[in-house]
Formats: structure tokens, sequence, C-alpha cells
């Protein structure tokens, strides 16, 4: 059985990023796969995903994105990948509505570019309608613009960084399942569809499958939601809807039973649409059995719900439409810490819809919790024991 410093299981957004960041700083790494990443079957594929600065989800996420800035630069530098385009978002909102995440999304995204110094714009409607006619806003509060957000590449982030993992040493094991993480007092047996390895540390990334490798108390914290991607159409010229003329968006409506939908510039070209997806939390699913073809009444529903009427140029017909798992805990709030009973295991569940924009610096600081015990960033809000504090879990 082969003995390393750590393994990773799970090669996605945040396994990819602790595997680089581990291997960056000598540590002997095996990150394992039960698919070959980046694929469609977790959380992080779908051509792109919302970065921005001030985090309306709650300022105790700020440091990791700005962090995270920082990191994408440089795994752009090192491999010549385009990851992060600066485009612009835009939060807009027709009602003081509630957002699912937070009690109100765009509130605390101003206050945290408040608190942060993060430079941003308030607009009032008219101005969105001048700046940016693509939208039909017709109410609402003043918007919030940050000029210095915008999108991620996802599939071309897990790629790049497994690269580089791979440049400095690490081994990966892909299409590889993990079945078991057993514990003894010094270290631990990771075994798999085709063998077994030993480590001193495992961190668990292992996204909507978390729940399957840990104990019922632990499982129980985490809940997988389906959720639909839509690449609608384009009537008209292509241009107005690129990036270097729409930023990203996110757009909350008054009603509470359909808080929210968000979207991103054309970036496929002719045919290749706009992507738009809102968020659902009522039904729960299984990552083995969620059902990942999407039908035609779902793409109607999203349509007349929420697109008609607000981005006249996008026809009903979505182009492609893929289903993507969120896995969320019930303050909606990540998970990253050491099991409170198995220190050599970490516990690493950023979704919740918004881990993407954090994961290069959640990989950082994962690595940072394995190698030196102590974090650059504080990730106590992020801690396993709030869940047991607050009673059940
Ligand atoms: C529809 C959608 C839209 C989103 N939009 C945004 C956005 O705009 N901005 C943003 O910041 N975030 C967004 N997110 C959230 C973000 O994409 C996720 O937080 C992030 O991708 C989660 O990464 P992960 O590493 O936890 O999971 P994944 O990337 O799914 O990785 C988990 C990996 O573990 C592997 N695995 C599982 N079980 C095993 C096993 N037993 N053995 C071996 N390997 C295993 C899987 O194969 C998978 O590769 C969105 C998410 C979704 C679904």
């Amino acid at each position: 059985m082969d003995h390393c410093d750590v393994i990773v299981v799970g090669l996605g957004a945040m396994g990819s990023a602790t595997t680089y960041q581990l291997a960056k700083r000598g540590a002997r790494v095996v990150g394992i796969d039960r698919f070959s990443p980046p694929h469609v079957f977790g959380s992080s594929h779908g051509d792109t995903r919302v970065t921005r600065h001030a985090i309306g989800e709650g300022s105790a996420y700020v440091p990791l994105v700005l962090r995270s800035h920082e990191l994408w630069r440089e795994i752009e530098a090192e491999t010549g990948a385009e990851l992060l385009t600066v485009n612009g978002c835009l939060v807009m909102s027709e009602s003081s509505s509630t957002h699912s995440h937070a009690s109100d999304f765009l509130a605390t995204t101003v206050a945290s570019a408040k608190q942060y110094g993060i430079e941003h714009e308030m607009l009032d409607v008219a101005e969105v309608r001048r700046r940016f006619p693509q939208f039909q806003l017709t109410g609402g509060q003043p918007a919030y613009y940050e000029p210095g957000a915008g999108f991620l590449r996802p599939e071309k982030a897990i790629e790049a960084q497994l690269q580089l993992a791979q440049r400095y040493g690490a081994t990966l094991r892909r299409n590889e399942r993990v079945l078991s993480v057993k514990f003894s007092g010094s270290g631990v047996t990771v075994t798999t569809t085709q063998g077994q390895y030993g480590a001193d540390q495992v961190v668990i990334a292992a996204g909507p499958w978390l729940s399957e490798l840990l104990e019922p108390e632990f499982a129980r914290l985490f809940t997988v939601y389906r959720q639909l991607l839509h690449w609608f159409d384009i009537d008209g010229p292509l241009e107005p809807m690129t990036p270097e003329h729409l930023p990203v968006f996110i757009w909350q409506l008054g009603s509470r039973t359909n808080g929210i939908f968000y979207g991103f510039p054309a970036i496929n070209g002719p045919g290749g649409g706009l992507k738009v997806a809102t968020e659902q939390y009522e039904t729960h699913t299984e990552p083995d059995t969620a059902q990942r073809e999407v039908a035609e009444f779902e793409v109607a529903e999203m349509y007349d719900t929420y697109i008609r009427g607000r981005l006249p140029a996008l026809t009903s017909r979505a182009v492609k439409s893929t289903a993507c798992l969120y896995t969320v805990t019930r303050d909606f709030e990540f998970v990253i810490d050491r099991h409170p009973e198995r220190h050599n295991l970490i516990i690493c569940s950023p979704c919740s819809g918004h881990g993407f924009k954090h994961s290069a610096a959640i990989g950082e600081v994962v690595a940072q919790m394995a190698i030196d015990g102590a974090t650059a960033i504080n990730v106590e809000p992020f801690s396993l024991r709030r869940f047991f504090e607050l009673g059940t879990p």
C-alpha cells in the first residue's frame, strides 16, 4: 500500500485547488476522483461561474474571494489558461425582496463593498436602462454595479489546477471511486475500486457525494438540490450580449417563491445562446439518481417566469440546458473544517451555489490547515462545530 502525506478525495473545484496547493508546498499528495474531472456530474460544469468581491451571502466570504482573484491570475500566468474575465456585475432588485441565501442580498452586497472598500456604483433604474438597455428593469431599488467582478471558467480552472498539481509532483487517480475511509491512531486508509492507499491525513472534497463518505450524524448536515442551467437563443445582433457590452447579472424579483435569477454574457459565439439560471430549494435529490435531462416544461417555466419581459433579446428556445447539483447546509454556509473527533480528516464542502469563486483560496486554506495547522484567512464561520452548538444537527 502506498503511503503519502495527504489524500484528497474528489478533484472538482475544491479538490483540484487543494491538491495543487498541497503539491506546491511540497506535500506528497494523491488526488482521487470517481470520474475524470472536469466532468458534468457534480457541481462544477456549465461554462461560467459568477465572481464578485462584495459578497451578498455575507462579508465573511470576502477575504476568500479577494485571495482567489490573486490566485486565478497566478494560475493563468503559470498555465496560459484564460480563467477570469472581468466584465462587471450588476445586482438588480425589483423590490426589497428576500434572497434565498441572505435576508437581503443587495443590502449585504453594498455593506460588504463599503466594509472592504470595493469599488462600486449605485445606479438608479433609469441609469441601468441607459447603460444596459439589454435589461428591461422597470422598477425597484438602485442597482449595485461592481466593475471588478466578472466570471470564471470552471472547467478550465479545474483542468489548470490539476495540470499544475501534477507538475508539482501530485499523483492523480482518475475514474477510481473511493469506497471507504478508515482511521487508525496515526493515519488513514482509503479503499478505492482499484486498491488501498495510506496517508497521514485525508481531505474529503466530494461535493454532492460528500455524505456517502461521512458518518450519519455528519452526513445529514448536507442536502443536495438539482439546479438547471439554460442557454437561450439570441434574437438579433450578438455584440450587445458579449462580455465587452454585458456584465454578469443577478436579478432579484419581488416574489418570495421565485426569488432570483442570474446570467452571463454570451461567450459561445453565434448560435451559442446566453446562459441564465435560477435556484430551487423545494425538492432535494441524490447525486447518483438525480435527473440529468432537462424537460421541455422546465425550459418553458424558466423563460416564462424570469426571462420574458426582462431580456427582450432572448427567444424562448433554449440552445441547450443542463442539470447541476448544489450541496447545501441548513444555514447555507460552507463547511471547511477538521472533523471534531477524527483529527486527520478535513471536510471541505463549500457549495451552496456560490463556492466556485472562493475555490482557489479554499484550496490554499485547506493546504495550510493540513500542513501548518493554521490558516491565513479566518474560516471559523465555516466550522462544523456551529451545527452542534446550535443543537441537534
Ligand atoms: C448550477 C450551479 C451554479 C453555480 N453558480 C455559481 C456561481 O455563479 N458562482 C460561484 O461562485 N459558485 C457557483 N456555484 C457553486 C460552485 O460551482 C460549487 O460551489 C463548486 O463547484 C463545488 O465544488 P466541489 O469541489 O465541492 O464539488 P465538485 O466540483 O462536484 O467536485 C466533487 C468531486 O468529487 C468526486 N467524488 C465524489 N465522490 C467520490 C468518491 N467516492 N470517490 C472519488 N471521487 C469522488 C466527484 O467526481 C467530483 O469530481 C454553482 C453551482 C451550481 C451547481
